[in-house]
C-alpha cells in the first residue's frame, strides 16, 4: 500500500510509540523511551531537510526490532522493503553479549549503507546526550567516557554521508568531554 511521506513518518512514529510503551531510556532522568526515537528521527530530517521520509521513518523505527516483538517482514508489510531492511540493518543480535555485540558495531561500521550510517550517528548523538548531566556521579563519569570512547569508534566507521550530521556528533563529544 502506498502511503505519503507525511502519512509514512507519522505511522512510523505512533507505531514505535505503541510497540515501546512503558519503556524508559537510560540515562538523564529516565525519560520515556520515544523520547530516544523522536529524537533520532527529528537529527535525520533536520540534517538532511526532511527529503528522505523513510530514513525519517526509520529514525523512529531504527529500535523496534531489537528491544520489542517486532520482525523485520511485519515492517516490511506495514511499510515498504526499504525501511524495514534499514531497521534490520541497523539492529544488533540481541543473542550476543553486549561487548561482542559492540565489537560488532565497530568492526561493519564500514560496510554499512549511507542511510544505516546515519541513522547509527544520529543514535550516538542522542545515547551522548542522554548520558550528560550538568554534576555527573563517579559512576556517571564512567559510563559517559565508556560510551563516548566507543561511539567515536563507530562513528569512524559511518563518516562522510553528511557533513552536518559529522558535525554535530564532534560537538555533541566535545561538549560531553567538558563534563568529564
Ligand atoms: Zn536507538
Amino acid at each position: 500500500m502506498w502511503m505519503s511521506p507525511i502519512c509514512l513518518v507519522s505511522e512510523a512514529a505512533e507505531f514505535a510509540a505503541r510497540r515501546h510503551t512503558g519503556m524508559s531510556r537510560k540515562g538523564r532522568g529516565d525519560e520515556p523511551y520515544i523520547n530516544h526515537l523522536a529524537e533520532v528521527a527529528n537529527l535525520i530530517a533536520t540534517v538532511t531537510g526532511g527529503r528522505d521520509a523513510e530514513l525519517i521513518a526509520v529514525g523512529w523505527l531504527h529500535d523496534t526490532i531489537e528491544d520489542t516483538p517486532t520482525t523485520q517482514g511485519e515492517l516490511a508489510e506495514r511499510f515498504n522493503a526499504r525501511v524495514a531492511g534499514l531497521v534490520a540493518e541497523v539492529t544488533d543480535d540481541m543473542r550476543l553479549p553486549k561487548s561482542t555485540r559492540r565489537q560488532l558495531q565497530v568492526m561493519e561500521a564500514p560496510g554499512k549503507s549511507p542511510s544505516a550510517k546515519l541513522i547509527k550517528i544520529a543514535d550516538k548523538i542522542s545515547n551522548i546526550r542522554a548520558r550528560i548531566h550538568s554534576d555527573p556521579s563517579a559512576e556517571e563519569r564512567a559510563d559517559l567516557t565508556d560510551y563516548v570512547d566507543w561511539a567515536e569508534k563507530v562513528v569512524l566507521g559511518c563518516r562522510g554521508v553528511n557533513a552536518e550530521l559529522d558535525r554535530m556528533f564532534d560537538d555533541t563529544v566535545k561538549l560531553a568531554r567538558s563534563t568529564l
